[in-house]
């Protein structure tokens, strides 16, 4: 029970990851994740994703980060009130679409909200000499899933 998080190559969407088993029937869906059409059969989605695993060299992904457990989480999201304080909400994307539980899985961020992410764990990182070194560790993590976000144009996966 933990938090990862994902940010998806460009091989496919570039033409240069090997060729699917069924080219015409894949799509994506509004997460950017490689889908297929019609009404697969088991079958056919085993072909899929094994295709997928093996797609190219990242397997599909640039990036993957091990964020912490639910009670780093717990802690990070503590850590953000305090510093944003009274001042009112610095931190909107951290707190409720990242830090808000420690397991969530299956949402994402799109690559304009990682950009207006980024400046909030620009922000945090700013402060860096009051950051324990796990959360340095989080927050530069958070940053290169943000930058290869707005790199690809993909999401970052949760
Ligand atoms: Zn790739």
């Amino acid at each position: 029970m933990a938090l990862d998080a994902f940010v998806r190559c460009t091989c496919i969407r570039d033409g240069k990851a090997k060729p699917h088993p069924f080219p015409d029937r894949l799509t994506f869906d509004e997460s950017g994740d490689p889908m297929l059409t019609g009404d697969p059969t088991e079958d056919e989605w085993e072909a899929h994703d094994h295709w997928l695993a093996q797609s190219c060299e990242h397997e599909g992904f640039i990036l993957s980060f091990f964020l912490g457990n639910i009670t780093k989480v717990g802690n990070l999201r503590s850590f953000l009130r305090a510093l944003q304080g009274s001042l009112g909400p610095r931190f909107p994307i951290l707190l409720e679409k990242v830090l808000y539980d420690g397991t969530h899985t299956g949402d994402w961020l799109s690559s304009k909200a990682s950009a207006a992410l980024l400046k909030e764990v620009d922000t945090v990182l700013h402060s860096s000499d009051i950051l324990a070194e796990s959360e340095k560790e989080f927050f530069t993590n958070m940053k290169l899933l943000c930058e290869a976000s707005i790199q690809t144009g993909n999401p970052i996966m949760f």
